[in-house]
């Protein structure tokens, strides 16, 4: 392949951090005119040929249906590309992009897809298919999680929901490597930045780790053919989570750090019960068995999830107000230390009291 360094202009720094089973550096090349995206399409086409995976991820300052897709990284094991977005625009999708993001048989490595899926739905019109999400993958391998058989527990809001891990957190526990860690740390000061241009060093090394890293978390999880099943269902449910949403809301129901209820199917299944009534935040249906008798009687029902999430904020509120009221306390007292009006008045007031009670 004649790929292009981008980083090239920094010779200092060593991009080719990721190497593929042939201990070959994978390099990470900006796609940004037409005829490097028809050579990208091709590699990747050959690729997907021999082993039908690749990995996906998009990058844009607030990720949604509302914020705009600037870069889009897409990776075989031997290569990868950062779409510039923001300039090829519907280019890639409308010649042989959609297709293969719209191929369920073509797996798509990710980590959490939903904004992902939301913004190439209505900014793109492509309904992403055959997403094989780690963040769900990374849930199914924790003992807890299997062994409590989550979803046979509904209604019991004793066992909490679900927190969810961000891919920082995995390449930290799972990644094995100090260079993948270094690179996130370095590009997320530079987070909300994806419309900039040129991209900084940091940035392409941020977007290159966030796609790479999910062949190696996917390699150490090894999802099995009962597992790989559940994952399946498990993705399906998480890509169409944020798009099937007709307004969204953008509020703490929907944006939050725990598992949703009914995702991922507990061992042994692969669906979930129908669901009838829809949760009061989330507006997600789910069987009647998942809200408590005086929810359903105050037609204030929540999902365990929802639940969580209230509870959280309440607290959070809670401790917001206990320091309001503290810091009043501490005003109050400073300055009627400061100088002495305070004391003052109280005496004062104090003082007429007694006078006019002793009169009586
Ligand atoms: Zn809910």
């Amino acid at each position: 392949m004649a790929a292009k360094d981008p980083l090239s202009t920094t010779p200092d720094t060593d991009p080719n951090t990721f190497t593929n089973a042939e201990g070959e550096d994978i390099m990470y090349e900006l796609v940004d005119q037409e005829e490097e995206w028809k050579r990208c399409l091709d590699e990747m086409r050959q690729a997907v040929s021999k082993e039908n995976i690749i990995a996906l991820d998009c990058e844009g300052d607030n990720l949604s249906r509302k914020g705009k897709m600037q870069l889009l990284s897409i990776a075989t094991r031997d290569y990868a590309y950062a779409l510039d977005i923001q300039k090829l625009k519907l280019l890639p999708f409308v010649s042989g992009l959609k297709e293969v993001l719209e191929d369920k048989n073509v797996m798509k490595l990710m980590f959490d897809c939903r904004e992902d899926a939301d913004a190439l739905f209505n900014q793109f019109h492509v309904k992403l298919d055959g997403v094989l999400d780690i963040q769900l993958l990374e849930i199914m391998k924790r003992s807890q999680f299997e062994g409590n058989a989550i979803n046979r527990k509904r209604g019991d809001h004793a066992i909490h929901a679900i927190r969810l891990d961000s891919l920082f957190d995995c390449i930290k526990e799972f990644g094995k490597s100090d260079e993948m860690i270094k690179q996130k740390k370095e590009g997320m000061g530079r987070k909300n930045e994806w419309a900039n241009r040129p991209l900084t060093v940091e940035q392409m090394k941020y977007a290159k780790t966030d796609v790479l890293s999910l062949f190696c978390l996917f390699d150490h999880f090894k999802p099995v053919d009962e597992e790989m099943s559940r994952l399946k269902i498990a993705s399906q449910i998480y890509v169409d989570l944020k798009r099937s949403i007709p307004n969204r809301e953008y509020n703490d129901f929907e944006n939050n750090r725990y598992l949703p209820v009914d995702v991922i199917p507990d061992k042994g299944s692969v669906s979930f019960p129908v669901g009838d009534i829809s949760c009061k935040t989330c507006h997600r249906r789910f069987p009647r068995a998942e809200f408590s008798n005086s929810q359903l009687k105050t037609n204030n029902q929540m999902c365990r999830t929802c639940k969580k999430v209230k509870n959280d904020n309440d607290l959070h509120q809670n401790r917001l107000d206990n320091y309001e009221r503290a810091q009043y306390r501490r005003s109050w007292y400073d300055d009627s230390s400061s100088d002495d009006d305070g004391i003052y008045e109280f005496n004062r007031i104090l003082s007429l009291y007694l006078a006019v009670m002793k009169k009586k």
